[in-house]
């Protein structure tokens, strides 16, 4: 699977956000959007008010780079949504949410969602005792996700929590840190979704 390759926190400044791609760094003075809160780039002070559908298309942008993922595979998720009963916006988030990468990363195991996708890819992790190397796998009610039972992988997700633990946690899973070991307790709501992302807007984007 294709990724970006380039520079993480050129993607916040260019959201103008903290999007928390590099894990602990984020959380320090050390956070580019701090240092240096303006977009990228030569031209950047010039850039005028955005159109409608700049505003769009930032959101979207946005998204995708909260949850790591390129175009094709960000417009597939958003099919999958339409077909699905009820709202396209909601149903698109709700997806993302439940990707096997973005849930490691809230249930601290990860210090980031580029660190889980590591972990993931390289069989840390196991949901229902069975390993899955699918950063992309939609958990659902009833998962139980561990760290892989190798020392390794203990060792590596135990440090990762001692790294975040001052961390909120999602109120979707059921979480102990001591084993450590998180269960799903059901299919993520709209409400549980913390990212600040208008969803509607890139419905309406996707719709033109
Ligand atoms: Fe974004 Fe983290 Fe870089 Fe700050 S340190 S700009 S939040 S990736």
């Amino acid at each position: 699977m294709a990724r970006y390759l380039g520079p993480q926190c050129r993607l916040c400044r260019r959201e103008g956000e903290k999007l928390f791609l590099k894990g602990i760094r984020c959380e320090t003075p050390k956070c580019a959007i701090t240092k240096r809160k303006y977009p990228p780039g030569q031209f950047a002070w010039g850039r005028g008010k955005l159109s409608k559908y700049g505003v769009q298309f930032r959101e979207k942008q946005k998204t995708k780079r909260f949850y790591g993922i390129l175009e094709r595979q960000f417009k597939n998720y958003y099919l999958k949504a339409e077909r699905q009963k009820g709202h396209t916006g909601e149903n698109l988030l709700i997806m993302l949410e439940r990707r096997l990468d973005n849930v490691v990363h809230l249930i601290l195991f990860a210090s980031s969602r580029k660190n889980a996708r590591q972990l993931i890819r390289h069989g840390h992790i196991t949901v229902n005792n069975k390993r899955v190397n699918i950063p992309s796998y939609l958990v659902k009610a009833c998962d139980v996700i561990r760290p892989n039972t190798s020392e390794a992988s203990q060792n590596i997700v135990k440090s990762n929590i001692e790294l975040v633990k001052s961390r909120n946690t999602p109120a979707w899973v059921d979480l102990k840190l001591d084993v450590p070991e998180g269960v799903v307790t059901q299919v993520p709501t709209r409400e549980d979704i913390s990212i600040p992302v208008q969803e509607q807007l890139i419905v309406e984007l996707y719709s033109k």
